[in-house]
C-alpha cells in the first residue's frame, strides 16, 4: 500500500496495487505538465486508487478529447490523468507519493524534445539541502 498527497494536504490518497512502466517523459507537454525538465508518470490500475478530498479540491484540465489531467485546485498539484480510450488505468504523477515505491524508472523518454538546459549526461554537484549560500 502506497500513500500519496498533494502539496496542501486537501487531496490524500492510497495506492493499493503496484505501478508498471514508470518513465521520466521529457516531452514539451510535460515539461508544462510539471513545470519542471520532465515529468516521471506510471500505470497504475484505477480501481487501486482510493482518494479522500473532503474539500472538493480535485479538479481537472482535459488537454484533449477525453484526457484528463487531475490537479488540485487549491495548490496546483499534479496528481494523475485518465484516457477515455482505456478507462481502466490512470498514469499516476509520481512526486504525489509520499511513500517510498519498489518500482524504477525504466527510461528518459522523448530525449529529442527535452530543455535545451537539461544535459542528461553531466554530473551536478549534490547537496542534502539548499546548495550553500542559497539566500
Ligand atoms: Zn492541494
Ligand atoms: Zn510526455
Amino acid at each position: 500500500m502506497y500513500k500519496g498527497s498533494c502539496l496542501c494536504g486537501s487531496i490524500q490518497f492510497e495506492l493499493d496495487g503496484n505501478i508498471t512502466d514508470i518513465i521520466h517523459c521529457h516531452c514539451s507537454l510535460c515539461r508544462k505538465a510539471s513545470g519542471s525538465a520532465y515529468a516521471t508518470n506510471g500505470f497504475i490500475n484505477a480501481q487501486d486508487l482510493k482518494l479522500t478530498d473532503h474539500s472538493d479540491s480535485l479538479t481537472f484540465y482535459e488537454s484533449s478529447e477525453g484526457k484528463r489531467k487531475y490537479f488540485c485546485r487549491t495548490c496546483g498539484s499534479p496528481l494523475y490523468s485518465s484516457n477515455a480510450q482505456s478507462r481502466e488505468r490512470y498514469r499516476l504523477r509520481i512526486g504525489a507519493l509520499d511513500s517510498d515505491i519498489l518500482e524504477r524508472p525504466l527510461s528518459h523518454n522523448f530525449v529529442t524534445s527535452k530543455a535545451n538546459w537539461e544535459d542528461l549526461n553531466v554530473e551536478l554537484p549534490r547537496y542534502h539541502r539548499h546548495e550553500p549560500g542559497r539566500k
